[in-house]
């Protein structure tokens, strides 16, 4: 099929369906991505409100025991203020003044009644500047640490979710839920604690101190494991007598982490001291520590916020701040684990949906798109139809003279000269008669195709008769019209055209050539008028000849 400019308009058609179908996937792509944004938020949501429920759970666990801290403070407070005067203070007082320069040395008090005072001897007291002997306070201290001892027998360490309660006096000597069992004990543990920053940061001079102040996770002294401790400061009128202090040991704080997880929180779940330290981690299959990525994570996001939720690559990671203990609980969730769950189950439906739609649409795509296709070949055939000539595939007469009309219109504009050839096949009516319409048709197109490739590309030839052909020639003169129709009857003459097997045939045209630049006529009918004329001339003269002058 000849390039025409016409039919190159007709592949514009397949754009607005393209575009259309562009603007349903982006749309549909959109939605689907809005939506999995909304998931993403609920899923977070609900994440950080599980995680909530394991701090509130643990947090009203320490509760408890913070309360208890804070009523043996009120206590101690109140008998350092008021103290006991009785025998029995009097008495342990006296045992206290024979004792005082034994070390170590213990006072047990009215013997089951009561938890033993431990203490270390006046002169060890040098040791460190923040321990002190004072008499002035050391009558007081000792009442209330009396009162105290008889009250801590009530508790039971089995119950309790502190593994050990203390008082531990800068006088030297300290009462514990849990008495040492011989005397290097005795000495090694008050050694221990003075250095332990639950009772040195409570110095009021440190600017840590404060009313309940947490350790990071340390290793305990008796083979306890991590453990954190919570210690408030026992200050009377201004003067600093000691610290108490629970301890929670990494076991407890376990078991407790344990019973407060809710069971649809899955993913590893870790509970970190202030400085994201791990005190303990419930084992979930395949369980690993933090990685550092993730907790380089943490540290910048607990810094901005004391709860959240933040994705790392493929996992979601919640975290949550206790309040009642200088620690935070951590979830990490895989995408695994989040899909396993409800809204991960509706996130899976919704891409599997919206990749189904993008299938349908894929294929409704394919199917409109062909069909437009189909129309578009068939609307181009129309017309190709319209304007060439099925046989010689050359311009039609009504076609061909559009064309002719255009070329001399802007050969006359621009002043330039337009040839014209008329030719006719000679005796062709013989060869219909001698050899048969198809032999007459395979001769017609052998001239059309002659024709074609003697002329240039801007030459336009059209079919305007049963076996007449006309050729406009832009921009060139008579003389070199002449000539092209004078190459055009050598080349017919030298062809000949197949029969059957055995038999050929040949024939010859004639051609009649008018020129623009003879009478600066322009006027496409006259000037075919006039090659016409020539042709006239031609076959009169003798066919199988050129004709370019009357
Ligand atoms: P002349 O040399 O004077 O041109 O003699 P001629 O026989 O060629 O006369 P004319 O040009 O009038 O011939 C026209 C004939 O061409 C009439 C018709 O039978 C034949 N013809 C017209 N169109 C077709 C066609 O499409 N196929 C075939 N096979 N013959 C055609
Ligand atoms: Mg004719
Ligand atoms: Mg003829």
């Amino acid at each position: 099929m000849p390039n025409s400019p016409q039919l190159s308009r007709w592949k514009s058609p397949f754009i607005p369906v393209h575009l259309c179908f562009l603007a349903v996937f982006l749309f549909s792509a959109f939605l689907t991505v809005h939506e999995a944004f909304e998931l993403k938020n609920n899923y977070e949501q609900r994440q950080r409100a599980q995680l909530s429920d394991v701090q509130k759970n643990l947090d009203s666990q320490f509760q408890e025991s913070l309360d208890e801290l804070l009523y043996y403070q009120q206590m101690l407070n109140y008998a350092l203020t008021h103290p006991l005067d009785s025998d029995h203070a009097r008495e342990t007082v006296a045992r206290f003044q024979q004792l005082r320069q034994q070390n170590p040395w213990q006072l047990q008090l009215s013997s089951p009644r009561s938890m033993p005072i431990n203490g270390v001897g006046d002169s060890w007291l040098t040791r460190d500047p923040l321990l002190s002997r004072d008499d002035t306070h050391i009558d007081h201290e000792l009442r209330a640490a009396l009162e105290f001892s008889f009250i801590l027998q009530f508790g039971d360490t089995k119950q309790d979710f502190h593994s050990r309660f203390w008082y531990i006096s800068r006088a030297g000597f300290y009462i514990s839920s849990r008495p040492p069992q011989n005397a290097q004990e005795l000495e090694e543990s008050y050694a221990t604690m003075i250095q332990r920053p639950y009772f040195r940061d409570q110095d009021p001079h440190n600017p840590l101190h404060a009313r309940l102040r947490w350790t990071e996770g340390y290793q305990g002294l008796f083979d306890e494991g991590l453990m954190m401790t919570v210690s408030t400061p026992i200050i009377s009128e201004g003067y600093w007598y000691g610290v108490l202090s629970m301890d929670f040991t990494q076991s407890r704080i376990h078991a407790l982490l344990a019973s407060a997880r809710n069971s649809s929180l899955q993913g590893k779940m870790v509970l970190l001291d202030r400085s994201l330290h791990e005190i303990t981690r419930l084992t979930a299959p395949n369980d690993q520590p933090l990685t550092a990525e993730q907790k380089a994570l943490l540290e910048q996001q607990i810094l901005q916020s004391p709860a959240g939720v933040s994705r790392l690559g493929t996992q979601f990671i919640t975290w949550s701040k206790l309040r009642n203990v200088d620690a935070y609980i951590v979830n990490v969730q895989s995408l695994k684990q989040g899909f396993s769950q409800e809204l991960g189950r509706v996130a899976l439906f919704m891409v599997g949906m919206w990749l189904v739609f993008v299938l349908l649409l894929v294929a409704a795509h394919q199917v409109i798109f062909r069909l437009v296709r189909r129309l578009n070949d068939m609307s181009a055939k129309l017309v190709w139809r319209a304007n060439y000539d099925g046989l010689t595939r050359l311009l039609n007469r009504s076609d061909f003279f559009e064309q002719f009309d255009a070329l001399a219109a802007r050969g006359q504009q621009q002043q330039t000269p337009l040839a014209v050839i008329q030719l006719d096949i000679d005796h062709f009516k013989k060869v219909n008669d001698t050899w048969g319409h198809q032999a007459g048709d395979q001769a017609i197109i052998r001239v059309a195709s002659v024709i074609s490739h003697t002329l240039r590309k801007y030459d336009v030839a059209g079919r305007v008769g049963g076996e007449e052909f006309c050729i406009v020639l832009p921009e060139t003169t008579l003389a070199e019209a002449q000539a092209v129709a004078e190459r055009i009857r050598v080349r017919l003459e030298a062809k000949t055209i197949l029969v059957n097997a055995s038999t050929t045939f040949g024939i010859t045209l004639s051609a009649g050539v008018s020129g623009s630049e003879e009478q600066g006529d322009y006027e496409a009918e006259s000037l075919q008028a006039s090659a016409d004329s020539r042709l006239y001339l031609a076959k009169t003269g003798g066919r199988n000849r050129v004709c370019a002058a009357n």
